[in-house]
């Protein structure tokens, strides 16, 4: 597989508001991790009258931070790109020191009941729906919300065309690829998803995690690229003799620690899953249990 030219070189001031562009800011949760890079990064749309879009985990400090470096300007809503833990949690929280009502694609999906618990928000509950196509308007910025599941079915992305710019959430990321697990992550949705962004013009992408993306469109097409390429090292192994989960984690991850062999196999599901829709593998009643899953 070809590899993803990464940047990581961000060490961010943790608990400080930092001027990103003109009319965005941002400030870095000390939360740190495989799944959150650096941390979270919340950014802060506007001047005097702000939207805070991803206010993070549920890190009493990292909003006491937030409010302390807003002073007295104030804060008029809450965005949400989607209900993973990271990103989420601290809405409440803003939410009873501000006031603010809380902007959202929707509560964490029913159906992802097999999700890896710890990871996803189930308490969201947004006070204000927000559609694909959707407007918001503050006193001086508006977003267009772009539904973009994939790691997330809820997942929204902000375009901010007076900055040409987009807040991508979790869709792209400077310094990985982001994990879709099932039931609620989905590689077909996630591809399309990208492709919509592909048509898309804006110029720099402000991902939740890391640094801004400053040539979206050259990372989405190496986004996809690598999504396809990791799915025919799942079908060439299927065509090898694999068939079970546990044979694929162990054929394409194998040296990771067994406290990721969960997450590994949610992560190879997905890629079958892809390939089920597409027709080219079958699956038995239990795939996880037996040797199931073979190219059509
Ligand atoms: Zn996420």
């Amino acid at each position: 597989m070809e590899p993803i030219a990464f940047q990581s070189d961000f060490s961010p001031r943790y608990g400080e508001l930092v001027d990103v562009a003109p009319n965005i800011r941002r400030i870095v949760a000390n939360n740190p991790g495989p799944f959150t890079g650096p941390g979270t990064g919340t950014y802060i749309v506007g001047a005097g009258e702000v939207a805070v879009i991803d206010p993070g985990p549920m890190m009493p400090e990292h909003v006491d931070a937030m409010l302390k470096g807003l002073g007295d300007e104030h804060i008029s809503h809450i965005i949400v790109t989607h209900t993973h833990t990271d990103h989420s949690p601290a809405s409440r929280l803003l939410q009873q020191k501000t006031g603010a009502g809380i902007f959202a694609f929707g509560p964490h999906s029913e159906k992802d009941a097999g999700a890896l618990e710890g990871g996803v928000d189930r308490e969201f509950q947004p006070d204000f729906i927000v559609a694909d196509g959707e407007m918001i308007e503050g006193q001086d910025w508006l977003l267009e919300a772009i539904h973009t599941p994939g790691h997330c079915s809820n997942h929204l992305c902000f375009a901010m065309k007076s900055a040409d710019s987009l807040f991508c959430g979790d869709q792209l990321m400077a310094w990985a690829t982001p994990v879709i697990l099932p039931p609620d992550g989905s590689i077909s949705e996630y591809i399309d998803s990208l492709e919509r962004l592909a048509k898309r013009s804006e110029s720099i992408y402000y991902p939740t995690h890391g640094l801004p993306i400053d040539q979206p469109q050259e990372t989405i097409i190496a986004f996809i690229r690598h999504r396809l390429d990791r799915i025919d090292q799942v079908a060439n192994a299927l065509g090898g003799g694999l068939s079970t989960l546990s044979e694929l984690r162990e054929h394409i991850y194998h040296d990771i620690p067994s406290s990721l062999y969960a997450g590994a196999e949610l992560s190879l599901l997905a890629s079958l899953e892809y390939l089920e829709q597409q027709g080219k593998v079958d699956r038995g009643e239990a795939a996880s249990e037996g040797r199931f899953w073979r190219l059509r």
